[in-house]
Order: C-alpha cells, then structure tokens, then sequence
C-alpha cells in the first residue's frame, strides 16, 4: 500500500483502519483499495489575517477531497486548534463513505483552519474567513465542491464563505456552501439537522432492541449544533439528560437537567460550567457515568482502549466524527454495547445540506415539515438498511455502514474505470 506518512493522525489510523477492515469483509479488489485509502487532492494554505492588535498573525488551513467519484465534493469546514492534514483527509474520507451510504450524489470533502475560534474576535474571525475562502477558491464551487458548518464554524461563517465566493463570479451564488443563514438561501431545519437525524437513529436503534427510550438516561458529551439539539429533542420526549459537558468541562444530575433552564443559564454564562441544577464533573468522568445512552458529539478519539470497559452505556450514538478508536469499538462490541456509528448516527446534517443545495440550485425553497419528513424518512431507511446488513453479515453496525458506503463506492468506481 501507498506511503501514507503525510497524513498520520490518530483519525486517520482510525479512518484507515476502518476502511481495511471493511475491504477486507467486502474482499475489495485490491487495485480500488489502494485507491480509497488516498485522498484524491489535499491543499494547504497559509492564511495571513491583520488582528485587532495591528499584528499579522498566520494560520495554516487545509482543504481535503477525498474521492469525486459519485459526485462534487461535499464536507464540513472546521476550526479548532486540533486541526491538521491527516485529522482533515480522515474526516474527508468519512464523508464520502457516509455520503454514499445515505445515497447522496456527493464524494467526501472537509476543510479546517487551525485556530481557536473562542479567542478571535468577530472581526478576525470574517477576516480569517475570507482569506481562506480566496486561498481555497480553485477547489470550491455549487458542482465541484460545497463546504459546511462543522466544529467551531456556524451559518456567519457560511454567509462570509458565500460572500467572498460569489464576489469573485459577480454574482450570488447561493449553492457554493450549504448551512447558510435562511434570508441568504439556507433551508429550514438545517441548524437542527444532525441532531434530530441522530435522535432518528436512536429511535430505530431501541425499537430493534425492544427498548422504549422514555425514563431512560442520557449523556451528552459537547453541547453545540449537534449536541444541544439532540439533548432537547430527547429531553422534550421524557428521557432523563443525566450530564452535558463542552469544552470546559460537565455538569452531573442523574434526575435530570431542564435542558430549557440550561439554556437560559448558557446564554448569560456563555458555557454549561456553573449550572445550579447539577453537580460538576470532568469531560472524562462523565463518559463513564451509568447512564443507558451516550451520546459523544464533542471532538474525535474520546472512546479508547484505556476507557472503553468504564462506559456504562448500552448504546452509544455517534454525533461527532470518529469518537470511537478501532480498539475500543471491540472492547464495546464484547461488551455487547450497540454502538450507532458516525456516518449513519451524525448523517442528517449532510442530508439536509443535500436539500439546501438542491433547493438553491432550482431557487424553490420547501417546507420545514417537508424536510423534517424527507430526514425521518432517510435517517430511518439507512438505519434500517446498516441493522438488516449487519445481522446478515454478522457484524457490528459500524462494519456494516462501511462495507455498504464502501461498496458503493468501488461500484461506482468500476463502472467509471480508470483514467487515463
Ligand atoms: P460546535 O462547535 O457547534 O459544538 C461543539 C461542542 O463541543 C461545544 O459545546 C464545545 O464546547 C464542545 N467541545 C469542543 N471541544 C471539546 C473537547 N475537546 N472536549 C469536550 N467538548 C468539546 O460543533 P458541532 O457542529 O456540534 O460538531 C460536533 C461534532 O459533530 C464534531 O465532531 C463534528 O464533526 C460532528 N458533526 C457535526 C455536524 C454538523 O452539522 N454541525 C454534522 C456531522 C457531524
């Protein structure tokens, strides 16, 4: 196999790892194998950006395409101080097996800047945008390759993303980013997108398993886009949010925490760290807190051989990308936890960013109800689908996702050939 040293990164021995493992049950010819383990372009950029101060300070920011064999390139832009090359084409490579498990006419993509969004100002933040929006221009476009929000980025980031775009064609052009402000073209429930697609999923998942998720206790690792919704989603249908964290820690009450009295107290304390109604605890205590349903919807690598048997959970629904490490998704399956893997429990957001932009590209915009139906209807087919193949193959459910987006894929692949 090809020299991959450029790329080392924990997600991406995860991602690699992965991806052999489904090869290997798909018996991939091996001339594809080799080559879904590369991306098929990488660019890196620096980005000068004039702070506040009157200081130049430069990042470094990447794009990723992994594969544009079913389509333009679709994926997330991300900015947090983990970012890197390997971390990015990991993640790229995710979306394009999820992108073709869900059926979407997308290869995987995904961007990052390597920054602390929290201590830039608004100002910095537009500045950063922009520069690398210019920096990545000659690989972004509505039928090349489409960006959306991901960790640390937000509708702002897509509307300045769009602008500098659409300045450089003289034009709007709204399908370049999806996951935009609704008055610039974005589509209802697409903020509220993966986090509802993931509560999809979970209802699936304890209806094969016979459980009703009502009095059951949740805990939710991350409480942004994804995170917060879910947990309100499931608090309003009457499960128990047991602990909530971000990134500067947890909160604890195993009767309970009133997600709406939470939310007021995030908007005044700007994190979830001093709420009255619970006790504090570490990001990596409340993992292993007993509870029936973890939801990591935070960062990637939180799940790993060292904590794996701690976990108290019997299911563990993905929302962030790559929680899990390849060792730990053992232990867990041993332990007979059901774990709803990223690219079908974290899908709804791309699905619905599927919707944005095939509504921009005709400028007829739907419903909230239609595409609250047209998700259900998704999320619960694909599930379906990984639960009907992983009991026919014998696998586990993440396996099973893998070899159905990988084969896809390959298939899509052989019938393309190889060019030149
Ligand atoms: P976000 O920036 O809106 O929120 C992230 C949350 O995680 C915040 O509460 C933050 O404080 C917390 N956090 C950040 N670093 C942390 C750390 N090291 N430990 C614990 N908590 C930490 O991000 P998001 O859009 O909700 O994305 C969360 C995860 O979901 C990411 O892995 C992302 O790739 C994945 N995801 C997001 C989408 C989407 O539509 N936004 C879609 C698919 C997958």
């Amino acid at each position: 196999m090809a020299e991959l040293s450029e790329f080392d990164s924990s997600l991406h021995r995860t991602a690699l790892a992965q991806l052999d493992l489904a090869a290997a049950r798909l018996q991939l010819e091996p001339n594809v194998h080799q080559v879904l383990r590369l991306p098929r372009r990488a660019l890196v950029v620096s980005i000068p950006v004039r702070m506040d101060d009157g200081n130049t300070k430069v990042f470094l920011g990447y794009r990723v395409h992994h594969s544009t064999v079913l389509g333009p390139t679709k994926g997330g832009l991300r900015y947090d101080l983990g970012v890197n090359l390997g971390e990015t084409t990991a993640l790229a490579m995710l979306m394009t097996w999820k992108c073709a498990l869900m059926g979407l006419p997308y290869g995987g993509a995904k961007g990052g800047v390597r920054c602390n969004p929290r201590e830039l100002s608004k100002q910095e933040l537009e500045h950063l945008t922009r520069r690398y929006t210019t920096e990545i221009i000659l690989l972004i476009g509505p039928d090349l390759d489409i960006p959306a929000p991901d960790l640390g980025t937000d509708e702002q980031v897509m509307a300045w993303m769009m602008d500098t775009y659409s300045m450089t064609q003289g034009k709007s052009v709204p399908g370049v980013v999806t996951g935009k402000p609704l008055i610039v073209g974005g589509s209802a429930g697409r903020r509220e997108a993966t986090g509802r697609g993931l509560v999809y999923a979970l209802y699936q998942a304890a209806r094969r398993l016979g459980q009703d998720l009502r009095g059951r206790k949740v805990v939710v690792q991350g409480f942004g886009n994804v995170g917060s919704v879910a947990a309100r989603l499931l608090w309003r249908d009457d499960t128990v949010i047991a602990g909530i964290s971000d990134v500067k820690g947890g909160i604890w009450n195993p009767h309970g925490i009133d997600i709406r009295q939470l939310e007021a107290h995030i908007a005044e304390a700007g994190g979830v760290g001093g709420f009255p109604g619970a006790d504090p605890v570490s990001n990596a205590e409340l993992l292993e807190r007993p509870c029936d349903i973890l939801i990591p919807a935070a960062v990637g690598g939180q799940i790993r051989e060292d904590n794996a048997d701690r976990i108290k959970a019997t299911i563990v629904a993905e929302g962030a990308n790559g929680p899990t490490t390849p060792e730990a998704d053992v232990i867990l399956r041993d332990r007979g936890v059901t774990v709803i893997p990223d690219i079908v429990a974290n899908a709804g957001g791309v699905v619905v960013s599927y919707f944005e932009w095939v509504q921009g590209l005709q400028y007829y915009f739907w419903r909230e109800s239609e595409i609250v139906s047209r998700l259900q209807e998704v999320m619960t087919r694909a599930f379906n689908r990984v639960w009907a193949l992983g009991a026919k193959e014998g696998t586990d459910l993440r396996t099973a996702a893998l070899m159905e987006g990988i084969r896809r894929v390959a298939e899509g692949y052989r019938v393309r050939g190889l060019y030149p």
